[in-house]
Formats: C-alpha cells, structure tokens, sequence
C-alpha cells in the first residue's frame, strides 16, 4: 500500500480571503518575500525577510499559499522607497524596495543556499556560523563564498531598450507590458536604463507623433511601428537605433531619418527590421540600414565589439568585464595554456582570455553569434582563437577525439546548466581547472556535484551583481582538479 504522504494530511492553517500575520524568512525567486503562517508558506511580493507584515491570503494551494502585502508591522531596517515612480506597474525591476547593500547580500545568500541545499556542498562560514555536517564531499575548509561585487552607481547601467510601442487612446505611446498583460504603458524614463537611450527613445516617440506614424496594434495586427530598438556603446557613446515595422517601407522615410539626426546627433546607424509576423517576438529577419554605419563598436577590457542591430552583447558592460576578470584571474593563465570557452556566444569570454593564452577554442549553438565572433577576433587581431557551431555536448567530445587538451575549460550555460554529457567530457578530459559562470544559482549547483562526484574540488564562488535591482544572480566558480587523482 501507498504511505500517504503526511504533508497530505496536514491541515492547513490557513483560509483563501483570510487575513493573517506572516513572518518573512526570506526572498524567493520572483524577489517576493517568504512568509510562514504557523509553519505554513505564503509568498508576498513587497515584504522583507524579517519584516511582519499583515497579509491577505489570495490563492491556496497544498503546500503553499501567495499572499497580498496589506500592511508592514515590523519593517526590515534594509527597507528603502523604491526610486522609480512605475516600479511596481513595470515588474522589469523587482528589488528597488531593498537596499542595494540588501540587494547584495541576498545575492550571496542565494548562492550560498543553491550550493549547500541542492548541491550539498560545503561552504566556507566564519566562526561559530559553520554548518554541521553539510557538505561531507569537501574537503575541511568549504567553498569560499565572496560578497558579491556590485556597482558603484547601480542604476543607468543598459546598454540596450527595446520598447514595445502602441495606440492608447489615439496617441502612440512606448514603455513597458504592464505586470503579467500585454497593455502598454508609455514610459518617460527608466532608471536602470542608460540616460542616451532613454532620450533617443522620447525623441523618435515625439517624432513619429509629429509625423502621424501609425503605432502597430498586436489585436488587428495593423499599424507600422512595433519596437523602437536603442543601443549604445558604453565606452564609445556610439549608438544604434532600429525602428521595427509591421510593413516593408516607411512613410517619409528621409524625412523621419533628418528628423532622427538633426535631434540625435550621437546616432551612427540607423536602421530598419521589418517584423510582419504575428508574433511577440521582436525582430524579424530582415534588417537593412536606413543610414548610416551598419556597426556600432563598444570595449569590454581593451577587447573591441562590433555591435550589429541583431547581434547579442552583454547589457551591462560594466559589470561584465568585471565578471570576466574574474573567469581571467581564476582561469590561471601564463599564456601556455589550452582554453575551451563552452557556450562562447558572441565569444566574450574566448577573446578576454585569448590574449594570456596559446589557444582558445569556442563553441556555440547559434551561427550568427559564431559569425560576430570571429569577425571580433578579426578586428583584435587575435589569432589564437577559433570557433564552433554546434551543441557544446557535441562539439567538445569530438574535440577530444581530435586530441585537443585543454588545461582549462570555461563554461557560461544558459540558465538550465550544463548538459549531462558535456559534464561527463569534461571528466574525462581531466582539465586543471574549470571555470563555471552561471545565471542560475540551482543549476550551477547540481552541475557542481557531478564535477565533485568526478574529482573536482570547488575552492571559491564569486558572485557579481550584472542586474541590480532584479533578482538575477551572476556567479563565477573555481574549480581544480583533485591532486590525488
Ligand atoms: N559566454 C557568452 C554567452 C553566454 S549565454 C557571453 O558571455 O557573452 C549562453 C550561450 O549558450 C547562448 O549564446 C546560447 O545560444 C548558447 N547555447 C545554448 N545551448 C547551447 C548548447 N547546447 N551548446 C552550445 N551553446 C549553447
């Protein structure tokens, strides 16, 4: 017979539409707070680990309940006023109402709790905070966690808006998806957005007003202008705009284009994507250039971008070299060595790390993110480096077979990790390090284990702060191999 489980028999302590006291604990992955009700989980978007606040429940499940925040009665010391006006409409930002210290330190927690829970690694605590009996796979010391590097000045830092553009009420407008629908709401101004993009994005509203350009209506699918697209280089102050259409050509387009200049003098390219598609996604496959350069360029380190309309770039190139002078300095390199940078995208990190190597050797699953990358390495002139296409689980043991052995492997997944397979080629190719970069503090953990599991030990955990006042975690690990195997 089946043994129940006991939690199915548990009662549950509280009622949909009741109003209870809830202790936050903690922040969960949306950045609501955690509460407990008498043992019993409500989620609470607004409150504050240690905060009690009074909550209304609002839907009920099991084993958890979500809950309305109707009052603080105990407010958490890290509390601030969020800074922006549209905070909690946009739901592009999810922890403005936290400290940016707060915001930190919840950071590192999140990493610590992924590699200690899921994991069941040790991590390294001053003191008397030393966990008991965790992590028995480690050796004495644990992971050494670092504090999470944040930004001097956390806000401004996107290097790129796309914002959806609509007809409200006769007039176009652009902004944001109001939280969880699809009705546009214009915005004037966005805080993490950098100050150009913000003013070029004001500037072609005003100026398709002006021109009575129609704002495309995703219900009729009717309307030209769906997204106003602005990039800019950081380091250059070089920028891009790309107007997105529901249709081939733009009326008075020479018009709309001396309009652009004349206003935005910064502007180096301006071009057109044509998206006819019902879709939601943004671009559509064909981009040409009303004027101007067809590139904008922009620096990580002292490493140039070439920056397309389509192409992917980091969004906050501030805090990526950041990242990758750490992938650098935990990489070891004396320029000898052999590199695999696994998920290499547009080949960032391969051409940060080719210079203090002998080779580096990227793999990627999208084409266009190859292409971009060897033209980069063109235009560094770095010649020690070449790229893949193709499934890194698929590249990397054919790579083997090839006799490529590389001293270091740099791995940066998308958010569900790496694959089973490129783990177990990585064993077997016995690096001496592997330097894993992770968006996803959960799958860096169970991907951590299997290397631990094969002979690895974690030494040190670096999380960076690439999205500040989001929930998004950036963490950079070390780890080497076992010497006794
Ligand atoms: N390292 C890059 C990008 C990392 S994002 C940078 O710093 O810019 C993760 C990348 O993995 C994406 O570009 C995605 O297209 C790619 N990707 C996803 N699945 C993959 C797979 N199975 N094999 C190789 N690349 C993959």
């Amino acid at each position: 017979m089946k043994v129940k489980d006991e939690r199915d028999t548990k009662i549950i302590p509280v009622e949909k539409n009741g109003e209870y006291v809830a202790d936050i604990i903690g922040i969960g992955h949306e950045g609501e707070g955690v509460g407990r009700v008498d043992g019993f989980t409500l989620f609470i978007h607004g409150a504050l680990p240690g905060e009690q606040v009074l909550v209304r429940v609002v839907k009920l499940k099991k084993q958890f309940g979500y809950g309305k925040l109707i009052k603080v009665l105990k407010v958490s010391p890290e509390r601030v006023e969020a800074p922006c006006t549209i905070y909690k409409q946009c739901g592009g930002c999810q922890l403005q109402h936290l400290s940016y210290e707060g915001q930190l330190k919840y950071k590192r927690q999140m990493v610590v709790d992924s590699l200690e829970r899921i994991g069941k690694l040790a991590v390294r605590h001053s003191g008397e905070e030393r966990s008991q009996g965790q992590g028995v796979k480690l050796g004495e010391e644990g992971i050494l966690v670092h504090p999470t590097i944040g930004m001097s000045d956390p806000w401004r830092y996107r290097n790129k808006a796309q914002v959806p553009i609509a007809q409200v009420d006769g007039n176009l407008v652009g902004g944001f998806y109001a939280q969880g629908s699809h009705r546009i709401i214009d915005m004037d101004t966005c805080l993490i957005q950098h100050e150009n993009n913000d003013e070029v994005i004001r500037r072609v509203k005003s100026i398709s007003r002006e021109m009575g350009i129609s704002a495309y209506d995703e219900a009729t699918h009717k309307g030209l202008l769906r997204h106003v697209v602005v990039k800019i280089g950081v380091r250059t102050g070089e920028m891009m705009l790309v107007l997105v259409t529901n249709g081939e050509t733009i009326p008075h387009v020479e018009t709309l284009i001396m309009k652009i200049r004349h206003k935005i003098p910064n502007v180096k390219s301006i071009c057109h994507n044509v998206n006819r598609e019902k879709t939601n996604v943004i671009f559509g496959n064909r981009t040409s250039v009303l004027w101007g350069a067809e590139f904008i360029h922009d620096y990580i380190g002292d490493i140039k971008f070439e920056i397309s309309a389509r192409s992917f770039y980091q969004v906050n190139p501030i805090q990526t070299e950041v990242l990758y002078q750490k992938a650098l300095d935990y990489a070891g390199l004396t320029g000898n060595e052999i590199v695999i940078d696994a998920y290499c995208g547009i080949g960032t990190i391969s051409l940060f790390l080719a210079k203090n190597a002998r080779h580096v050797y990227g793999v990627e699953i999208v084409g266009e993110a190859i292409a971009d990358a060897r033209r980069n390495a063109k235009l560094n002139d770095l010649r020690n480096v070449s790229f893949a296409v193709g499934k890194a689980e698929e590249i990397i043991p054919a790579w083997r077979a090839d006799g490529i052995v590389p001293d270091v492997i740099v791995v940066d997944p998308p958010r569900k990790g790496c694959e089973p397979e490129l783990l177990e080629t990585m064993l077997e190719m016995r690096p001496k390090r592997i330097v894993y970069v992770s968006c996803n503090p959960a799958t860096l953990a169970r991907d951590l284990t299997r290397l631990v599991e094969g002979g690895y030990v974690v030494t040190e955990a670096q999380p960076v702060d690439m999205f500040p006042h989001t929930v998004h975690v950036e963490a950079v690990v070390l780890l080497v191999r076992n010497s006794n195997l």
